[in-house]
């Protein structure tokens, strides 16, 4: 990482060095370091010892005499740099060869005791360290965390300019945008009973920037989307954002390629080999999911040829698909009923399971109804031996596939940031996904994206069979990010408004101004968007985005060091021309 984030060579009014980077080419210098008591140990009357932490390390201070500091405090301390006596040098610290000598010790604020010890061993409960974040940050591993955070966003935003984006800012204050997730509200003052809605991304102000002549145009954008909150989901969210004009999705794929590329070189001095692209429909086939994780195998196998016309009832489906869990043979029964219930509140009907033994002897309690072919395609279809144990779904295509997915996740998964980085392009989503309650198709994006131009003809006609030029790009099992070629014209959004169950005039009163803007002429454009605390969660080896971001909401959606959200006095919402309801008992 480079130097500017660590805060190397900054002497300032109040420090001449940083206390990690003192080493044995200071040795003699007199030096006045500033920082935060880590430790402090007596010995005897006559010399105390006073660890002192900044940003970038620890330094340990000899001082004569006593001195009246605990943890925490903050002090600055005069010394002269020498090196430790014989056999006391530290190995793991990085200033471990050196020490202050002669110290003098300047509080400059004292301190209550901490909540918990600053020190990345200790596991302190996830409300308490939210609570007192600004002492939990001063951790080692968070510290690194916030500044391979700015490390990533600096490179996004360097690539970005030097490709020629402009970047852009646009509103939080905004109107809804039919993107799928639940938006946040902010009621007007100004006009009573009316509500802006906070973007949930800046999808709508992007395009009519490019209908505005932009071309190119960036933004690290905060987004906000009022859903359940998950390891890899905080109500507000920061994503590069970008939308080209004038491209195809190659260009598009291209350009984020650079910028990603860019950020993890910067992050881990290693390249990133060219990303593999793949179609949806591979990935749900081959992998059960539209996120991909290529880091270990066990793919799913197709058993539908060797089930077709079968006489076993639980097998007579649409898709029968498998799963082999390589040396699963000994899972215990508890462990395969598990599964079982796991697969059905998944969606399937059931799960099938085999053991398979020596010569392909299958031990399983449907293995008598199974005819000898049946037997032997099984085997054959999914390469698996002996020791191993083959998983078995017969559902619709996608049910059987999804289910399996996410099996093969949590049963042969790994923690997402652990290496190797295995980044693919997913392509060719559908349009639509699936069909609402009142049989209505479903964006898979959003509404804006352009149909695949093959499948523009199947509309209207059959809407589920089209294809969309939208694309995500997949990190590690996680969607690192999406975007599409969007529609530039207004008679293809209208009848993609229509596909949805959108009439024309809905659609006018919602998203007029969009579709006002195509007729002002619009280029053709396409974009995408990076989930930056993703990305950079996924770099930081971290399993939650909670741990790269430095002010994040608990899992209910609470910060408890602000204590928000929290009611308003009565009279500022009557400002806002609100009344707060009881909460519900
Ligand atoms: N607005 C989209 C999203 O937030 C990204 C895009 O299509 O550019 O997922």
């Amino acid at each position: 990482m480079n130097d500017t984030t660590t805060g190397a060579g900054q002497a300032t009014a109040m420090r001449t060095h940083l206390c990690g980077r003192l080493d044995a080419s200071h040795v003699g210098s007199q030096v006045r370091v500033c920082g935060w008591v880590a430790k402090r140990r007596e010995h005897g009357e006559h010399l105390a010892f006073v660890d002192v932490r900044d940003h970038t390390g620890i330094v340990q201070c000899v001082v004569p005499g006593t001195v009246d500091v605990r943890s925490e405090y903050v002090v600055a301390v005069s010394g002269t740099v020498r090196h430790r006596p014989e056999g006391t040098t530290n190995p793991d610290l990085a200033t471990g060869e050196v020490e202050l000598g002669d110290c003098e010790v300047e509080v400059l604020s004292a301190a209550e005791p901490p909540p918990f010890a600053v020190d990345d061993r200790v596991d302190a409960d996830e409300a308490v360290r939210l609570r007192y974040r600004y002492v939990d940050l001063r951790r080692p591993r968070m510290q690194r965390n916030l500044r391979l955070r700015a490390t990533v966003l600096g490179a996004l935003r360097a690539s970005m300019d030097a490709q020629g984006f402009c970047e852009v800012e646009t509103p939080l204050l905004w109107a809804p945008t039919p993107e799928g997730a639940r938006e946040f509200a902010v009621p007007s003052r100004l006009h009573h009973g009316s509500f802006y809605v906070l973007p949930q991304s800046p999808q709508l102000a992007k395009q009519l920037l490019m209908v505005a002549g932009m071309d190119r145009y960036y933004q690290v954008a905060r987004c906000l989307r009022d859903e359940d909150l998950r390891a890899d989901r905080q109500f507000e969210f920061t994503q590069l954002d970008l939308e080209a004009s004038f491209v195809g999705q190659d260009d598009v794929l291209d350009a984020v390629s650079a910028a990603v590329t860019r950020a993890v070189e910067a992050v881990t001095g290693e390249p990133v080999p060219p990303v593999a692209r793949m179609t949806w429909a591979e990935a749900l086939d081959r992998f059960g999911t539209d996120k991909p994780d290529l880091r270990f195998g066990m793919e799913l196998a197709d058993l539908s040829d060797v089930f077709a016309g079968t006489g076993v009832k639980a097998f007579a489906a649409p898709a029968v698909k498998a799963l082999v869990v390589a040396g699963g043979a000994q899972t215990s029964r508890s462990r395969l009923d598990g599964w079982t219930d796991r697969a059905k509140a998944l969606g399937a009907k059931g799960l099938a399971w085999f053991r398979v033994g020596d010569g392909g002897a299958l031990d399983s309690p449907l293995d008598r109804f199974l005819a000898d072919g049946e037997r032997a395609g099984l085997v054959a279809a999914t390469g698996a031996g002996p020791g191993d144990l083959v998983l078995v779904v017969a559902d619709e295509h996608r049910t059987a596939c999804t289910v399996l997915g996410t099996l093969r996740v949590e049963i042969g998964g790994r923690p997402v940031g652990e290496g190797p980085f295995r980044y693919v392009w997913v392509v060719d989503f559908p349009l639509f996904d699936g069909v609402d309650d009142e049989g209505r198709p479903q964006a898979a994006h959003h509404p804006f994206t352009m149909p695949h131009p093959d499948d523009l003809g199947l509309l209207e006609s059959d809407p589920l069979a089209v294809r969309s030029q939208a694309y995500d790009l997949v990190l590690n099992g996680w969607e690192l990010g999406s975007g599409s070629v969007r529609i530039h014209r207004a008679d293809i959004q209208g009848r993609v408004f229509r596909a949805l169950g959108i009439t024309d005039e809905e659609a006018e009163a919602r998203f007029g101004f969009l579709t006002g803007a195509f007729r002002a002429g619009a280029p053709p454009h396409a974009g995408f968007a990076v989930g930056v605390d993703r990305l950079v969660a996924i770099l930081a080896g971290e399993e939650n985005i909670r741990e790269v971001i430095a002010f994040p909401k608990t899992q209910s959606g609470a910060d408890p060091m602000t204590g928000a959200p929290r009611p308003l006095a009565p009279g500022t919402l009557a400002a806002l021309g609100l009344r707060a309801l009881p909460p519900p008992s």
